[in-house]
């Protein structure tokens, strides 16, 4: 029999459950969109596209999937979908849902983003991020076709049927949200699915839908295949599919876009509750915001009633100084006045941390919430009262002319600007201080422009050409891309050997680099590396490049934290550095048992990471998508491999591989970049700052050859610019 103290424990612990599900429970009848339930799971029924508008807030990421969960949406093991631009919104909605439902994370409510995935064959509602869906929708496809075209042996109807699901037939309902924030992912998503659900409801030859004209796969599929691919669109049209039901949920008022795109689709709004915003603005202009921002956390912490405050900044550094500033400005207010808590939230912060922001402040303190923009929609904390909008985002930008992709911090938009002070009218009159000026608003764009405008297409342009879309400009596109940025990055691509010179995806090279979930010069490298028998260095270098930086420099302890970094230091540069600590860590974990269960060695990982004044969370993220891409390489057959001490062939396949990224030492002693000529200075975080390296070009690479990379031919023209 168990001994007393744990029954007295299991007690409280259920009182303790029953009393937070009733607390849920209340909250969620107090969401305006609990009123409109029926009304929503009825106009999900009648209707194959259904867009809902609603003001943030009211309810509709975590509500709606559970409202289409109980209606019978999910009956015989369809699976609702929801999928989210940004990574911290599916990961923390997942987790709350899941606590709403009762149910542990990973079985009926789960998560799905790259590189991490916590569903189970018994998970019904699934949250995604809409890139991750994108590689789902475009890869089926794509295996499929290779399959049939180049195996007749795999064309076995029940081994394709597992393989190919372009009629994402598992799901019964897609839900597309923050489709205002038109990242990339989403606006090319929103055509794919489109022509899914098209296809689900006419059993049409789905491969025609995607493809402008017939491709020229589908051309040999029917040739090399063809009585196969006869039996296999009898079995098509057989499956008797019900239509995908496509809902799309934006936050803010133009629901009008898309209406149009989806043929009429009928829109309904959902009336939020909303209480009156005061609006300040600053007197003058006051050019550093991050001083404003925290003279206004204290003036409102001792001027103003209770209420928690939300800052919006532009990253991770902006918050973390703030964070500093804020505890200094403190330490000089009288003991009494010091109960605040400040509390960041940005997409690299580890989840368990990000939850933190949605538990209450400690009895008698005042929260200060200090966020990307992620808690302008994406996710929403409850309790804000005060809102602080600097004014700025950080926005991607790319330049098409010169093939550069920047981050940059720019003035937010005024739609923008006006979501930001309603996030302080959500439970109570509130207030938000806008740190500029009132004229300052006027000057802004109505509404930010949509990604795809603005960033380097080359992914996608990778992913679509590998769904057969011949001709990208014709794509369906809700708002099509400048036709230069198309061409660039078409450009691009055949430079890096995925498209033919007829712009087609070329085999095995492209059809290789469309199948890993990498950026396309990262994939690249990859491939190469394993014809320069240095795949494994490679891999190392991918893997280390794909997170978050490794160097840990807390301001208070810079001289120490160089000397250790300093013990990793390649003076050969960046990319062995990485490879000097991710061997390291590993040798580290080899003298230790390497038998140790995940959580021990992670542990271990953690300890040796604040030791040497590194990043635990990056390492480890590096370590997991290493294995998560070995094992992908290793499906693709590819050579892995290791150069051992001939680093010269590793930074060959370096140069071979990042040329696009490449800049060349002048007479003058200035660098310049291949691509745009420009001045170009070597980053004082690098290995190689305050070295003048050379470029030393082997000799077989000389500039009087053209370059051989691979079984791609390169144009010497990249090379004699600036030789
Ligand atoms: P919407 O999608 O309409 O913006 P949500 O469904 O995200 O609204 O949020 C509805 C409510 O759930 C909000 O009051 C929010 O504060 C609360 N909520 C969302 N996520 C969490 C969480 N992780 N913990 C606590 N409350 C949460
Ligand atoms: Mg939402």
């Amino acid at each position: 029999m168990a001994p007393p103290y744990i029954r007295r424990c299991d007690a409280k612990s259920r009182k303790v459950d029953a009393f937070a599900a009733r607390r849920i429970e209340k909250h969620r009848k107090s969401l305006p969109i609990a009123s409109v339930e029926e009304r929503l799971v009825e106009e999900v029924r009648k209707n194959d596209t259904l867009i809902i508008v609603a003001e943030t807030g009211s309810g509709k990421t975590t509500q709606l999937p559970q409202f289409l969960f109980k209606a019978g949406f999910c009956r015989e093991g369809k699976v609702i979908g929801v999928t989210q631009p940004r990574r911290v919104a599916a990961v923390t909605v997942a987790k709350r849902v899941a606590e709403e439902c009762g149910s542990d994370l990973g079985q009926k409510v789960g998560y799905s983003i790259r590189f991490d995935d916590t569903t189970s064959d018994s998970t019904r509602i699934k949250y995604m991020t809409d890139g991750l869906l994108l590689r789902v929708v475009s890869l089926r496809v794509v295996d499929a076709m290779v399959s049939i075209v180049k195996d007749p042996r795999l064309v076995g109807l029940r081994h394709l049927e597992a393989l190919l699901d372009p009629y994402l037939s598992r799901y019964s309902i897609i839900i597309v949200d923050e489709a205002h924030e038109r990242t990339i992912h989403t606006d090319v998503l929103l055509g794919l699915l489109k022509s899914v659900q098209m296809a689900r409801s006419t059993s049409l030859n789905h491969y025609q839908n995607f493809a402008n004209k017939k491709t020229k796969d589908n051309m040999l599929l029917e040739k090399e295949n063809g009585a196969q691919c006869i039996n296999f669109r009898k079995q098509d049209q057989r499956r008797k599919l019900p239509p995908l039901k496509l809902i799309i949920m934006s936050a803010s008022m133009d629901a009008g876009v898309f209406s149009k795109y989806f043929e009429g689709a009928k829109a309904v709004r959902v009336e939020g509750r909303r209480f009156p915003v005061q609006i300040l603005y600053i007197c003058l202009d006051e050019p550093n915001y991050l001083d404003a921002a925290v003279t206004t956390i204290l003036q409102i912490h001792l001027g103003e009633g209770p209420g928690d405050v939300l800052v919006f900044l532009t990253g991770k550094d902006e918050i973390e100084s703030t964070e500093i500033l804020v505890k200094e400005r403190l330490q000089q207010l009288p003991e009494n006045s010091r109960k605040l808590i400040t509390l960041p939230i940005f997409s690299s912060l580890p989840s368990e941390k990000q939850m933190r922001v949605f538990a209450p402040a400690p009895a008698g303190f005042r929260k200060v919430i200090l966020a990307t923009n992620i808690a302008e929609t994406s996710v929403t904390i409850p309790g804000i009262k005060f809102v602080i909008d600097p004014g700025f985002v950080k926005a991607r930008s790319y330049d098409p002319r010169t093939g550069l992709e920047s981050l940059d911090v720019v003035p937010i938009s005024k739609s923008q600007a006006l979501q930001r002070s309603g996030r302080a009218g959500r439970e109570g009159p509130g207030k938000c201080y806008r740190l500029y000026l009132e004229s300052k608003f006027w000057e802004f764009d109505e509404s930010t422009t949509p990604e795809i405008k603005r960033c380097n297409l080359s992914n996608v342009v990778l992913q679509l050409k590998a769904l057969g879309v011949e001709d990208i400009v014709e794509f369906d596109f809700i708002e099509k891309p400048s036709r230069s940025a198309i061409v660039k990055s078409l450009e691009q691509l055949f430079l890096l050997g995925a498209l033919t010179g007829e712009y087609k995806l070329s085999d095995p090279v492209g059809r290789q680099m469309s199948q890993l979930p990498l950026d396309p010069i990262y994939s690249k490298a990859l491939i190469l590396a394993s014809e320069f028998n240095c795949l494994e260095e490679m891999l190392i270098t991918v893997a280390m490049l794909s997170v978050e930086s490794i160097f840990y420099v807390p301001r208070e302890r810079v001289e120490e934290a160089r000397a250790a970094m300093k013990f990793f230091l390649s003076p050969q540069g960046d990319h062995l550095t990485l490879i000097n600590v991710y061997r390291a860590s590993n040798e580290f974990l080899e003298k230790k048992n390497p038998d140790l269960a995940k959580e021990k060695v992670d542990k271990m990982l953690r300890k040796w990471c604040k030791q040497n004044f590194m990043n635990s969370r990056s390492l480890l993220h590096a370590r997991d998508i290493h294995s998560h891409i070995l094992r992908h390489i290793e499906q693709m057959g590819l050579h892995v491999a290791s150069c051992g001490d001939d680093t010269l062939q590793f930074r060959r396949c370096l140069a071979a591989s990042f040329f696009l990224n490449v800049a060349l030492k002048q007479r003058d002693g200035t660098y310049r970049d291949l691509k745009g000529g420009q001045v170009v200075q070597i980053h004082p975080s690098s290995a190689l700052f305050g070295t003048k390296p050379e470029v030393e070009l082997p000799r077989e690479y000389s500039c009087d050859q053209d370059l051989v990379l691979g079984e791609n031919k390169l144009g010497s023209a990249n090379w004699h610019l600036s030789c």
